[in-house]
């Protein structure tokens, strides 16, 4: 039924992962098989990156760096839009691919990429932009000024909830920073990764640029880690979970590389006594069910007002109860499938646990009986004392928490590891206030009558604490991506020293 997308979209029964100068024709490493995750039927096969393989591809990508970091940066932003043109000619295509290999409902694929253009677009003007600073020097005649070069060539490590956006968050701002790339996507979504390459391929050779982005499509995490220990790529931008962001970044670190880490979150809502009841439970649903909760600002924890907390979470049951689950290529589904087998276990254990903890299951708390690996949007009354709590399950499951001062409902939102997106809803300034100030919400993205997922590309995205402190898309997070250089110079005929030391021999 899908075969003429994956045809247009380059897509056969086996494929190759990788690609260096061009398509490496039979990579060595294991077969991957990638499943549609809503029938647990095969769609195609991936053949992967071997060592062998993934040395082709640094090596190409660094040779592609020496001559586009020469390339006016102008210049490489009009490869970046050429490439946000032709994502556009393919967005349904490469939308229902991303729907049917990741199991996000139509609306939501097409929308990923559309966030793909949407970063291009803004990549284009970042190209006439990069701007460095000039500072005043306390010498006489000098010149102060900081300046941006390339940085080299990059590793993008990506997650299966987001498989192609997070490329597009790295890879549109790397290429007009003058940086070459290369991208290990996961290995439950290695097709549309297959697809975008074949896209960027389309535009490289057109515009007969050097190819600067390479793809190594690993079975496993070991692609990832040979890349977290090249010395080659200076920067590894890595997005996934907080215990993949503990296992990369000592070996980073260990060779004085640069991290970007865009790790697991927490995320919370404070429902305040003032709050517009109607606009949160829209807040509320499409944070904590959208994407079947697989997103890393997926809504957690709802932190609710103890006067109000009954009467919403029945109105968000009832809603719960209305959400459409099915095909996410279906018109009027609102929930898919979770990732994999793995993933709905998981959920399922989790249930386990907060029965043994003392939560309470208001709604859901089942898989649902049908093929592939769909589960029951959950609702839970809970405590902020419950070890679980304290941990994101990579699934729907809502937990309900009740405060009595906003003191209270702060504290509680801040009290988790992680520190990605937060946000209240409520019609009082001063607690809209209190919430954005420094003794307000801890995290990266802190929202009001807002749900803490759906992040424009415009802002920098990222979060705080175990989160990993990373910022990517948007506002300055391309410095990243660059290297900074201070130039002093000097214009007159005499040599004043800083901070008027004096050091000479006279003559
Ligand atoms: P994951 O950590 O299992 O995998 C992410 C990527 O890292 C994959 O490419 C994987 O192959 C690789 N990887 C995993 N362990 C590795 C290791 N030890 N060494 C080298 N490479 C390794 O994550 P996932 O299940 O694909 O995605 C879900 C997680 O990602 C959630 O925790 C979610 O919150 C997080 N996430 C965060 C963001 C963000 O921007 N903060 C965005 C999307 C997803």
């Amino acid at each position: 039924m899908f075969d003429d997308v994956l045809k247009r979209l380059g897509i056969s029964d086996v494929n190759s992962g990788v690609y260096a100068d061009g398509w490496i024709d039979k990579p060595g490493g294991e077969e991957l098989v990638s499943l549609n995750p809503a029938t647990g039927e095969p769609i195609a096969r991936v053949l992967t990156a071997a060592r062998d393989d993934y040395e082709r591809v640094v090596e190409s990508a660094q040779q592609a760096f020496q001559d586009w970091r020469m390339t006016p940066a102008p210049v490489r932003g009009e490869f970046v839009r050429r490439l946000g043109m032709a994502l556009r000619e393919d967005k349904r295509d490469l939308g229902l691919l991303v729907t049917l290999e990741m199991g996000k409902i139509q609306s939501e694929g097409e929308g990923e990429v559309q966030e793909m253009i949407d970063m291009c677009d803004f990549s284009v003007g970042l190209s006439r932009q990069l701007y460095g600073l000039t500072i005043a020097s306390e010498r006489p005649q000098h010149r102060m000024m900081e300046q941006w070069h390339p940085l080299g060539v990059v590793g993008i490590l990506s997650a299966f909830n987001f498989p192609v956006a997070v490329w597009a968050w790295n890879a549109a701002v790397a290429a007009v920073c003058g940086d070459a790339s290369i991208w290990k996507p996961s290995p439950q979504t290695p097709l549309t990764a297959i697809a975008v390459q074949h896209i960027v391929d389309r535009v490289t050779t057109e515009m007969k640029i050097p190819p600067i982005c390479g793809l190594a499509v690993g079975a496993g995490i070991e692609t990832g880690q040979w890349m977290a220990d090249d010395a080659r790529l200076p920067l590894i931008s890595a997005t996934g979970s907080c215990e993949m962001g503990r296992a990369i970044s000592p070996i980073v670190a260990q060779r004085l590389g640069r991290c970007l880490l865009e790790l697991g979150g927490n995320n919370a809502i404070i429902l305040t006594e003032s709050a517009d009841l109607d606009l949160a439970l829209r807040g509320v649903l499409f944070a904590a069910v959208g994407t079947s909760g697989q997103r890393c600002t997926s809504l957690r924890r709802l932190i609710v007002h103890e006067s109000i907390a009954d009467t919403f979470v029945e109105r968000l049951a009832n809603a719960y109860h209305s959400v459409n689950i099915g095909d996410p290529w279906e018109e009027g589904v609102l929930m898919g499938p979770l990732a994999n087998e793995r993933a709905a276990e998981t959920m399922m254990q989790a249930v386990e646990t907060i029965r043994e903890q003392g939560g309470e299951i208001v709604c859901g708390g089942h898989r649902t009986d049908r093929p592939g690996y769909f589960v029951e949007p959950t609702i839970v009354r809970a405590t902020a004392d419950m070890p679980i709590v304290a941990t994101e399950t990579f699934a729907p499951i809502l937990y309900v928490l009740t405060y009595k001062t906003l003191d209270e409902a702060i504290e509680i939102q801040n009290s988790v590891a992680q520190g990605l997106s937060s946000a209240i809803f409520t019609d009082r300034m001063q607690e809209a206030e209190r919430f954005l100030s420094p003794i307000g919400s801890d995290c990266g993205i802190a929202n009001v009558n807002i749900g803490t997922s759906g992040a424009e590309i415009g802002g920098a995205f990222g979060g705080e604490k175990e989160t990993g402190g990373g910022r990517e898309a948007g506002s300055d997070s391309w410095k990243a991506y660059m290297r900074r250089q201070t130039c002093t110079v000097n214009w007159g005929d005499s040599l004043p020293l800083a901070q008027g030391v004096e050091f000479d021999v006279g003559s």
